[in-house]
């Protein structure tokens, strides 16, 4: 890197430059000290903070450091060695970019710096006391720069009075550590707040290692990779499987050149490829790490820089979306149900005879009703026999998992799990193909609820009809439903009520489709067989048939596995069996 030369940017350029708060919590002060920290070079930045930031927050580094030139101009606003003009602005490869951090910030603190380049004999420092810069003086100091932020806002009470508590300050400031640590691996981190190491990402520790460290232990194993590349943009992904999710999408995080962003394209192009193997608002972890040309984006309309416009937002959203879809399809998250190799012979003939035998005993046991109400095209004849469902051996324990061996193992399924996602997907494909069949009750069945639950459901109600499900007001606290989903006729109207006011009562905007996907989820949940209903023969075949063609069989419409799969061949390594 070569010797930084700090100028003052010319009109135009201070003209064109987004204006704002730079500053507005101990967090925003770790952020742009160590990103200026990693603009410099440094390979270890420590980071030292007391009382979440309020009393001190020392920032050491062991960059190319500050001659006593430099150090005269770093207080200076919009002051920067990293743009000399307005061509520059459209390639931005520095995290900061504005020249203003340091003077904002020794704006609101008494900030010194302290800083040595590498080939210098000796140090200098300068002190920013609640703007007033001091003289440059000659100090000792090590190679890099150090500075030390006190007194944060003091000057500004209204400022400081805005500040949470040490525990809420300091967990942002956390937050800000784990991305400047996940999105630049080859820089070693520590944080420590009252003397205490909280966060430690040392050097050589990769990135998929400080996302876990960062975000959950788990993720370590449970992660896929996947890379893509378009137009000019890279992109590496880290991706939780569907079934773990939380409840909020704070592990979805997102970096564009190493600096974090929030960006609705990526946001919502992330989510995609999850939307059918995710039920309702949870969400995955998802990190993505995004590298273009600068000229590609425009970096400069926020002033936390968090918001970024790109010229190709389409081109960006296809990128993402592409490579996780063919992740999460290719990985081997899904746990797909394992069919044994077509029967051929004697077997399959011996099999055929053992069915024959046992439908025969059936018809004497009881006649029991099949699982699903098919269409009545389909219904005429017997439905084409399948590899799996005519092969099947099988044992429900405790009424509540199916225990199938084939060929090449043991595949444990939950029965409710697996019939849930049966019954959404098929809801939800007709309701997709604007098909929706709604059985109308014979009579109506009036539900109890509060005048406000009621006033919600028949705001929705047009929601609710395009989902199959009628309901129309009765009396002052109670709705009556007129029909259900023929595919989910079964299913108790009071509880798909419940369900759905359950949805309805979070305290946010619910987008109408989004409404209707959880209608449908519930009303699968609660047309599915239950853990604990003891099931025929003749029902496990049928769900096993209408598995195979599922896509997303792995997982329920809540994102939980349905089934668990034992491979002959693990379990003989299990018991040490193998060579
Ligand atoms: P910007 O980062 O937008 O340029 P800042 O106010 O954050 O603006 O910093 C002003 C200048 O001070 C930077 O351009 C850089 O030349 C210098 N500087 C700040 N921090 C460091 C550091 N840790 N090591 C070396 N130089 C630094
Ligand atoms: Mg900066």
């Amino acid at each position: 890197m070569p010797e930084p030369v700090i100028r003052v940017l010319p009109r135009e350029v201070v003209n064109r430059i987004a204006a704002g708060e730079v500053v507005e919590r101990p967090a925003s002060v770790v952020k742009e000290l160590v990103e200026n920290a990693i603009d410099a070079g440094a390979t270890r930045v420590e980071v030292e903070v007391t009382d979440g930031g309020r009393s001190r927050i020392r920032i050491i580094d062991d960059g190319i450091g500050m001659g006593p030139d430099d150090l005269g101009l770093a207080f200076v606003a919009h002051a920067t060695s990293k743009l000399t003009d307005v061509d520059d602005l459209l390639h931005i490869g520095t995290l900061g970019f504005r020249g203003e951090a340091l003077a904002s910030i020794g704006a609101v603190s008494r900030t010194r710096i302290l800083s040595r380049p590498h080939a210098a004999d000796r140090g200098h420092e300068v002190v920013n006391d609640f703007g007033t810069v001091g003289e440059i003086r000659p100090a000792a100091s090590a190679a890099g720069t150090e500075v030390d932020v006190a007194d944060l806002f003091r000057n500004v009470p209204a400022r400081a009075q805005f500040l949470k508590s040490v525990r809420a300050e300091m967990a942002r400031v956390t937050e800000t550590m784990h991305r400047l640590g996940v999105s630049n691996p080859e820089v070693a981190f520590r944080l420590s707040h009252g003397g205490r190491h909280t966060a430690h990402f040392p050097a050589g520790m990769g990135q998929r290692e400080r996302i876990a460290r960062a975000y959950g232990r788990d993720l370590l194993d449970e992660m896929l990779e996947a890379e893509g590349e378009a137009g000019g943009i890279h992109l590496k992904a880290y991706l939780g499987p569907p079934s773990r999710t939380w409840a909020d999408s704070s592990r979805m995080q997102f970096f564009l050149n190493g600096r974090h962003v929030k960006d609705r394209t990526i946001l919502h192009a992330a989510r995609h490829p999850y939307e059918d193997l995710i039920f309702g608002r949870r969400y995955p972890a998802v990190f993505l790490f995004l590298t273009m040309d600068p000229a590609l984006v425009d970096q400069n309309v926020h002033p936390a820089k968090l918001e970024v416009r790109f010229r190709d937002a389409s081109g960006v959203h296809a990128l993402v979306r592409r490579t996780l879809r063919g992740a999460l399809t290719e990985g081997d998250l899904a746990h797909p149900i394992p069919l044994p190799p077509p029967e051929t012979g004697e077997r399959q003939e011996r099999v055929r005879e053992a069915i024959a035998g046992f439908e025969s005993r059936r018809e004497e046991e009881r006649p029991s009703a099949g699982l699903f109400d098919r269409p009545a095209a389909a219904r005429g004849g017997a439905p084409a026999p399948r590899p799996l469902a005519e092969a099947i051996e099988f044992l429900q324990a405790r009424h509540s998992f199916l225990v199938l061996e084939d060929e090449g193992g043991i595949t444990i399924v939950d029965q409710h799990a697996l019939h849930e996602r049966v019954l959404y997907d098929r809801i939800r494909a007709r309701f997709r193909g604007g098909d929706v069949e709604t059985q109308r009750l014979l009579r109506p069945v009036v539900v109890e609820v509060s005048p406000v639950e009621a006033g919600r459901l028949l705001d929705a109600r047009e929601a609710l009809a395009a989902a199959g499900l009628l309901v129309e007001p009765f009396g002052e606290d109670g709705v009556a439903v007129q029909g259900l989903p023929a595919a989910a006729a079964k299913a108790d109207p009071a509880s798909v009520v419940s369900a759905i006011l359950s949805g309805l009562a979070e305290e946010r905007e619910v987008a109408p489709e989004e409404l209707v996907e959880d209608v449908l989820a519930s009303m699968a949940c609660r047309a599915a067989v239950k853990a604990g209903d003891r099931l025929t023969r003749e029902q496990v075949r049928e769900l096993l048939a209408e598995a195979e063609d599922l896509e997303h069989a792995g997982t329920c419409p809540h994102g939980r596995p349905t089934t668990l799969r034992l491979t002959f061949e693990a379990l003989e390594r299990h018991f040490r069996r193998m060579g």
